[in-house]
């Protein structure tokens, strides 16, 4: 059944062992981030094989999904818990991120009453205007987080380049080092982890300027599609292409590359306007938004261009492909982190595990 995602698991292992045996070269470990293919064993299993010891996730339920398959590991949540999650997030993650005092309170009140140890990161915002505290509100809040019982304080992290788009550099990550340097001479926290953000970091790691005491990375993405993410340049000696979508064709016509008669708005609310390239050959795909973001993909077949795309239907122009593309015939794109993320959260696309181990990762 089509649409169909695939996911070749020894790439998957296989970015992984590269990236971790990179990262244990400068004395930094890798958390597995599973959450754009909605915390699926079989990508937890290959991420430990690959030499994670944690695996991260931005939802509980995606946490639970892997403990309750027993795949091993740590469980770190991503996302800030909800104080009304307080209770799960204690029984299900080992490890959360916090920057909210009253969440870590009823983080507190949780660990006591389930007799357990819960491990927090409190996040800073070096800038980039997601999560986490304003650096010189990091003190005032770690000295009070370190007061409530039932927490032990792992260290601190940061997250960059997901809203607004700043860059880590050796400038801003040193304000990390610095606070957590402050942190122990005032003998408030030990900072055993400081986490230096997540696939946008990699590349201050490859070139060596990775300022000394950051010692964790969060990785989604370049373990999964090969690429760090201030440029979204591969990665040497990772695979681009474990993940692969499928779909079927389901119409080859050649038509006019201008639509034909008034335009209004589409499908979408949009006016669209048309470059006439004159006659085209058209395949019609049978995936479309509700499955995919079609901006977020690449064909392989070579000479094949998307050219746009409704709810159900996708539009490729393919009068440039040395092969012929006949209907029934299934074509291959590789997704990027927006498409990804959409197929693996549409109940209409299919996985396919390749490359299975005997562990089933
Ligand atoms: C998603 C996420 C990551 C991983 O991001 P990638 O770009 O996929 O490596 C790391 N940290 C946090 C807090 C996240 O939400």
């Amino acid at each position: 059944m089509f649409p169909t995602l695939t996911v070749d698991l020894a790439k998957l292992r296989h970015n992984t062992e590269q990236l971790v045996g990179l990262a244990k070269d400068h004395g930094v470990s890798i958390w597995g981030v599973t959450k754009v293919i909605c915390g699926y064993p079989e990508l937890g299993r290959a991420m430990l094989s690959g030499g994670v010891e944690t695996l991260a996730d931005s939802r509980l339920p995606n946490l639970v999904k892997l403990i309750q398959a027993g795949v091993g590991g740590n469980k770190a949540l991503l996302r800030l818990p909800t104080p009304s999650e307080a209770e799960q997030v204690v029984r299900f993650a080992d490890i959360s991120l916090n920057s909210e005092l009253i969440t870590l309170q009823a983080l507190s009140r949780a660990a006591i009453q389930q007799g357990r140890e819960h491990a927090v990161i409190v996040m800073v915002d070096l800038g980039d205007l997601r999560e986490g505290v304003w650096p010189d509100q990091v003190i005032p809040l770690v000295r009070q987080a370190v007061a409530l019982p039932g927490l032990r304080l792992l260290g601190l992290g940061t997250n960059l380049s997901c809203y607004g788009g700043v860059i880590p550099t050796e400038a801003n990550l040193s304000v990390l080092t610095q606070l957590a340097a402050e942190l122990r001479r005032e003998g408030l926290a030990d900072c055993e982890i400081i986490s230096g953000g997540n696939s946008s970091t990699l590349g201050l790691l490859q070139s060596g300027r990775l300022p000394a005491g950051i010692n964790n990375l969060r990785i989604g993405e370049a373990i999964i599609l090969g690429r760090e993410t201030v440029a979204r340049q591969p990665i040497p000696g990772f695979y681009t292409d474990a993940i692969v979508l499928e779909a079927e064709v389901v119409e080859v016509q050649v038509k006019p590359s201008v639509p034909v008669g008034e335009v209004g708005q589409d499908a979408f609310g949009n006016t669209p306007l048309f470059p006439d390239r004159g006659l085209r050959r058209r395949a019609v795909l049978a995936v479309g938004r509700q499955d995919v973001d079609p901006d977020g993909l690449l064909p392989l077949a070579t000479g094949a261009e998307v050219i746009g795309a409704s709810s159900d239907h996708l539009l490729l122009d393919v009068t440039e492909c040395p092969d012929s593309v006949h209907v029934g015939d299934v074509l291959r794109f590789v997704p990027n982190y927006s498409a990804l993320l959409r197929a693996s959260t549409s109940p209409y696309v299919n996985l396919v595990w390749l490359n299975k181990d005997s562990r089933g990762a």
